[in-house]
């Protein structure tokens, strides 16, 4: 099964995820036209490398490996999938 992380709707956009991601596997950036339109940012499931530094530095402990999703909130997978596939 993929292993990688994923940002559910808890995300407030605080953005310190971003900075500790070393695979550029966040977005949108700070810097990314989209920043102002969404809701949360979305991980990238294809470059994400799993090493989990997001989730230390996230404030509203809105991430998790794919696999341990609670159940309300395994829709989010696919919503931060989508967000890459419509690019
Ligand atoms: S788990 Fe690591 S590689 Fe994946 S989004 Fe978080 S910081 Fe980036």
């Amino acid at each position: 099964m993929a292993e990688y992380h994923v940002i559910t709707g808890k995300c407030i956009k605080a953005l310190l995820c971003l900075d500790v991601c070393q695979a550029d596997a966040i977005h949108p950036t700070a810097s990314e036209p989209e920043m102002a339109e969404v809701a949360q940012l979305y991980i990238d499931p294809d470059r994400c490398v799993n090493c989990g530094s997001c989730v230390a530095v996230c404030e509203s402990e809105a991430i998790y490996e794919v696999n341990e999703l609670p159940e309300e909130m395994k829709k989010f997978a696919e919503i931060n999938t989508a967000f890459y596939k419509k690019k």
